[in-house]
């Protein structure tokens, strides 16, 4: 009996159908589900992913070729079935997802350097290594925790959300988990939104398992990575910490999986597949028998809806969550309302720190011309460059979709004018000004933003704002993320409702969470806290109700909302985006792919044309289906027909399932 081996090439395009069949030859054993391979493919050569043996090919067998070579780095079985089931869940292409779970630095067929011994990694991001015992844990978290390590001990597929206020000890809750999964001799994963922003739940895991940590997080190099893929896949290291491609952790035995901050957007996959690691991690604990917690303060209603609750309701200590006071900026001119600039120069007074955030980088948010109204727009994308500025030099504007970057005009291109008028104040302007006004050596005033550079820059900004005695941090959603400094006591939102603007079905739900979690870093020591949220929509729900500490009632609301409007958990979306140089081409795809379809329960909207990115054209398709697994599969057949029609046009496509 020959036996034959299906793979799946590594090649990108959409209009590949895989996996192709290839005989393995007598000298060619060990290999099996997972292995990497070389084949000939066509009249030139790639890399493939073994992912299935069979016994009968519907080729005849002298039409198969063999594959030329094993490569090191083979893919656990489990990541091979996972990526397969990805690619259909997000209509992409297995060759697309199998790229995502190969060990690092593996698809280019790269050898490893011989006999080297696994390095430490991210040294940076591990505190200490002696273990440390957990200190008791509170009645409340005594409680959430019990059903958590019953289904653990009882190997049950569960998944639960741990609905605890900020500062209400969630992580304490995962660490217990962990330990109960190690102590069954199983293993977990522990996602988090960003390592360099969560830098202390991260030092609470080392701290308490020591070398039994692998950390994964982008600052790494491929080598370094691959040392820690090596150690998990060996069984050195059981547990996993790392961001959302951590999911893909080539852990053995998975005892459980959890997602600290699950409402954070970074858990969603921007590349294609478009993944969003949530729903693989429930994937994933499914195919291990292993249990799911996902963690928030301001939960999603997609997990309300779906998930077992568990509930954390007090800060540890039983400290009180800060009171919030929302400041009418209606009719105002001046960025900081009169109320903030009291509170600002009373903290400098005092002595203490403040958090400010305000979700706009740059300068201004957009220029334009006093005499003829033009608005400077990037030459790319139909969007407004945003200044930016350096100390006091004039500066430059940028494009925050493409990078395009030009100085800052002083002449209108259009009348000529020399009046130019700046909108929309951003956090470099509000750091510049507080800098001016309260800032000093021993009040600092520290900005945290995507230009604030990298991510060590950001750890260590984070650090210098923790050690100092005092001091101002303002930036934007990132410095709302779970950090725990005790001695903030003045939280700050500007613009509060900057992203209710957005158009999106969600922008409820984030002011909520951006307001509530931006009060969480307030007044988490024994000094007490006070939160200011300044807006010009004081009445909207998502403001009051975060301002009220009250997210039962504003998840209450959210759901019936997104019921009658029929939108998630009520419905899937599934995003279909054409883009083309010419508007015309991308807005002739959408409308064949609309024609194409008709999925059962399901309400196709489009083609509408979108705004135009990096100089192309772009035309979506938007469907609300009802009927899931047929939806996906009926857009994801008709957009690789029309790949295929259209091999070699101008057009590309991508296709996003539940579109954050
Ligand atoms: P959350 O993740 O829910 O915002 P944390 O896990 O950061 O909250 O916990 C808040 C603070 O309470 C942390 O400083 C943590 O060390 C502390 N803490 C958690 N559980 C306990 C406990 N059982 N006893 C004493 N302190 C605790
Ligand atoms: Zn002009
Ligand atoms: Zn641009």
């Amino acid at each position: 009996m020959e036996l034959i081996a299906r793979v799946e090439p590594l090649t990108l395009t959409r209009a590949v159908r895989g996996p192709f069949d290839y005989r393995l030859g007598p000298d060619q054993p060990g290999i099996g589900v997972g292995s990497l391979v070389r084949i000939p493919f066509g009249r030139s050569r790639t890399v493939g992913v073994v992912v299935e043996l069979v016994d009968r090919s519907e080729l005849p067998l002298d039409r198969l070729a063999e594959p030329e070579e094993v490569l090191p780095g083979s893919v656990p079985a489990d990541l091979v079935s996972l990526a397969r089931w990805m690619a259909d869940e997000y209509c992409s292409t297995p060759a697309r997802a199998l790229a995502l779970v190969l060990a690092p630095g593996a698809r280019k067929g790269r050898r490893p350097r011989k006999n080297r011994t696994p390095r430490r990694a991210a040294k940076s991001y591990r505190i200490g290594s002696a273990p440390v015992a957990p200190p008791p844990l509170t009645e409340a978290q005594r409680t959430a925790l019990e059903p958590i390590l019953a289904a653990v001990r009882e190997r049950h597929v569960r998944r639960f959300l741990l609905h605890g206020v900020t500062g209400s000890g969630k992580t304490e809750v995962y660490l217990r988990a962990v330990s109960e999964a190690l102590g069954r001799g199983r293993g977990a994963i522990v996602l988090v939104p960003e390592i360099a922003m969560t830098p202390q739940a991260l030092g609470r895991f080392t701290a308490r398992f020591g070398e039994t940590i692998a950390v994964l997080h982008s600052g790494l190099t491929d080598a370094a990575r691959r040392d820690e893929w090596l150690r998990l896949s060996r069984g050195e290291a059981r547990v996993c910490v790392g961001p959302r491609s951590a999911v893909f952790a080539p852990l053995k035995d998975i005892g459980l999986i959890v997602v600290d901050e699950e409402h954070e957007a970074s858990y969603k996959h921007e590349g294609d597949p478009r993944y969003d690691a949530r729903s693989v991690a429930a994937k994933r604990a499914q195919d291990h028998g292993a249990v799911l917690v996902l963690g928030s303060a301001t939960p999603r209603p997609e997990s309300i809806h779906n998930l077992v609750k568990l509930r954390l309701p007090e800060r540890i200590d039983c400290r009180a969550l800060p009171p919030v006071e929302l400041l009418d900026m209606r009719g105002l001119n001046h960025p900081l309302h009169p109320q903030t600039r009291a509170a600002l120069a009373e903290l400098e007074r005092a002595g203490g720190k403040a958090i400010i955030l305000l979700n706009r980088r740059g300068w201004s948010n957009f220029l334009s011309c006093r005499s003829c109204g033009r608005v400077w727009m990037c030459p790319n994308c139909e969007v407004a460059l945003v200044l930016h500025r350096v100390g006091d030099a004039p500066g430059f504007v940028a494009c925050h979709h493409c990078g395009h970057r030009e100085t800052s005009p002083s002449v209108c291109g259009a009348c000529g004018s020399s009046t130019v008028a700046r909108h929309g104040a951003g956090t470099e302007r509000i750091e510049h000004e507080l800098r001016e006004a309260i800032g000093d050596r021993d009040f600092p005033v520290l900005r945290l933003d995507a230009d604030s550079a990298g991510l060590d820059r950001r750890a260590s900004t984070l650090e210098l704002f923790s050690s100092a005695p005092a001091g101002l941090l303002i930036g934007t959603q990132m410095v709302a993320k779970g950090h725990d400094f005790a001695d903030v006591t003045l939280g700050i939102v500007l613009d509060a409702d900057q992203t209710l603007r957005f158009p999106d079905f969600r922008a409820e739900e984030r002011t909520f969470s951006l307001i509530t979690q931006l009060a969480g870093r307030a007044g988490r020591g024994h000094g007490g806290g006070r939160v200011l949220v300044q807006t010009l929509a004081p009445d909207a729900r998502s403001i009051v109700f975060a301002a009220g500490h009250d997210a039962d009632g504003f998840l209450a609301g959210e759901l019936r909302r997104r019921e009658v409007l029929g939108y998630p958990p009520f419905s899937s979306l599934i995003r279909v985006v054409f883009s083309a140089p010419a508007a015309a081409d991308a807005q002739a795809a959408a409308s064949a792919l609309r024609e194409r379809i008709a999925p059962p329960e399901s309400d196709v909207l489009g083609p509408a044309p979108l705004f135009a990115l990096r100089g192309r054209a772009r035309s979506q398709v938007v469907v609300k289906a009802r009927a899931r697994a047929a939806a996906i599969e009926e857009i994801g057949q008709a957009v690789q027909s029309l790949a295929r029609e259209r091999r070699g046009s101008a057009v590309s496509v991508s296709v996003d399932v539940d579109p954050v």
